[in-house]
């Protein structure tokens, strides 16, 4: 059981794919591929809401 995340459920034209064991871990994976692949030196606050929104939860 873990979560997951994939770039192009919040709308982004990428296939990163993130599964983590716990949340924080994946938030983690999530601001580091931000940074590196998209430019973003930090996740705006409307930003930030969805990607809390499609992180999924994996059985
Ligand atoms: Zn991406």
């Amino acid at each position: 059981m873990g979560f997951e995340f994939r770039c192009r459920d919040i709308g982004m034209e990428c296939s990163f794919e993130a599964r983590h064991a716990d949340k924080k871990g994946l938030l983690q994976e999530i601001e580091k591929h931000a940074r590196e692949a998209h430019q973003m030196e930090r996740i705006p606050d409307d930003l930030r809401k969805k990607i809390d929104r499609a992180v999924r939860k994996t059985k």
